[in-house]
């Protein structure tokens, strides 16, 4: 049986980026940049003053100026600022030529047209041309993920158009005789299908697209007819349920019927052990084990790693030593395990704490969990107090 880390590593190389498209502004938060973006101009543009106040020439050390004229933001001075004379002027409004220095108006008297300094701040008070970035600058590289601050800075550069990934289309069904809608009032035996709602909200965070949704009985044939159906228009496939050895986990079957090849069929994971990986061109496939534990779980630690590879953005693994706030009263366990956990800040400081797992079944202990603590294989649960491996779910 493989280790996740040995698991990671297939995913990683068996799966390429998707082609990009051009994107607009407007569509394009929580995307992935495919193009290095560069300033088309210097920034700011022009000589800004920073603060409202009055412009004069830098080396000029009159007693007094003369207010030869207003600037407003937006205005075009025409005229030139000569010695002893200022200009009236605001935070963001352009810098006439022959001034070099703003006296913030709370530093300055006025009487009538003449502005007398009281105070001479070393600072400019102007931003200059040029002070943030210079043209040419690249900004954003390929492979950035676009979010509200990105998208603020393409804004004011006036870049509008650019290659990003699409959305990955994602194909989901979750297999087993048991389920039934959430909606609906179980008959003894069945459970209410839960892994649908978990996926659906997971795939939309990873960059994902539900093209297709579906609850499936086991029902090799049948499941062969819908999945084989829906040929290339998918680039992942993910089944709920399956994944194991029992008499109706035909899930590889399935694959390998469907003209994927298997890469991995299980591994050294607690929860997720029997988790599958298969490809097919540039199509890949998942079969998660059905417990709704075991889900969350390897969405986050494998799944997510190939949303990550067709996306073409960085991988986001964010392991962080964090203390624990109570102890987790764990035998050794021979698998890698991570456990649902959730990690806040107490007193200015983050903490781990481990959530409710009884079983993988356990979905009670669902809420809340924002990270997974890394145990590695062959260690007993940590006491309180000192720092565990932790793995953040929400925060890259
Ligand atoms: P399986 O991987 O199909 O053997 O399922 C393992 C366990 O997870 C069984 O107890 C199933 O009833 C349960 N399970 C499977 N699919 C779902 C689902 N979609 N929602 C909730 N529980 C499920
Ligand atoms: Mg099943």
């Amino acid at each position: 049986m493989i280790s996740l880390t040995e698991a990671r590593d297939l995913i990683a190389k068996k799966i390429p980026a998707l082609p990009p498209v051009v994107t607009s502004l407007a569509g394009a938060n929580h995307r992935v940049l495919r193009q290095n973006l560069a300033a088309p101009e210097d920034i700011p543009a022009f000589d800004r003053s920073a603060m409202d106040g009055y412009a004069i020439g830098a080396e000029d050390d009159a007693k007094q100026f003369q207010i030869v004229g207003e600037i407003q933001p937006g205005a075009v001075p025409k005229w030139k600022i000569r010695r002893g004379e200022c200009a009236r002027i605001f935070t963001g409004s352009p810098v006439p030529a022959g001034a070099s220095l703003v006296l913030m108006q709370e530093d300055v008297r006025v009487a009538g047209n003449l502005m007398v300094p009281l105070k001479r701040s070393r600072e400019s008070y102007i931003r200059e041309r040029g002070e943030d970035a210079r043209k040419g600058d690249i900004l954003l590289r390929t492979g950035t993920r676009l979010g509200p601050g990105e998208l603020a800075l393409l804004a004011s550069l006036g870049i509008t158009r650019f290659k990003t990934t699409p959305a990955v289309r994602v194909v989901h069904f979750a297999t087993g005789n048991e389920l039934v809608a959430p909606g609906a009032k179980p008959r003894p035996g069945q459970i209410r299908d839960c892994n649908s709602t978990l996926v659906a909200a997971l795939v939309e965070r990873f960059g994902g697209q539900l093209i297709k949704q579906e609850r499936v009985k086991d029902d090799f044939k049948l499941l062969v007819k819908k999945a084989g159906a829906l040929k290339k228009s998918f680039d992942v496939l993910l089944l709920s349920g399956g994944a194991s050895v029992g008499d109706y986990d035909f899930g590889r079957h399935l694959l390998v019927k469907l003209g994927f090849k298997l890469h991995f069929t299980a591994i050294n994971l607690r929860p997720g052990k029997p988790l599958v990986f298969a490809t097919r061109g540039k199509q890949a496939a998942f079969i998660l084990p059905g417990n709704p534990v075991s889900h969350l779980v390897t969405l986050h630690v494998a799944v997510r790693l190939a949303f990550e590879r067709l996306l073409g953005t960085g991988t986001c693994w964010p392991l962080a030593r964090i203390k624990l706030s109570e102890p987790l009263d764990l035998p050794p366990g021979k698998r890698e395990t991570f456990w649902p956990a959730r990690v806040e800040v107490q007193q200015g400081g983050l903490v781990a704490r481990a959530l409710r797992w009884q079983s993988s079944g356990d979905v009670t202990g669902l809420p809340g969990v924002n990270a997974l603590l890394q145990l590695p294989a062959g260690t007993a649960g940590p006491g309180a107090g000192g720092d565990v491996s932790v793995l953040m779910l929400e925060v890259p």
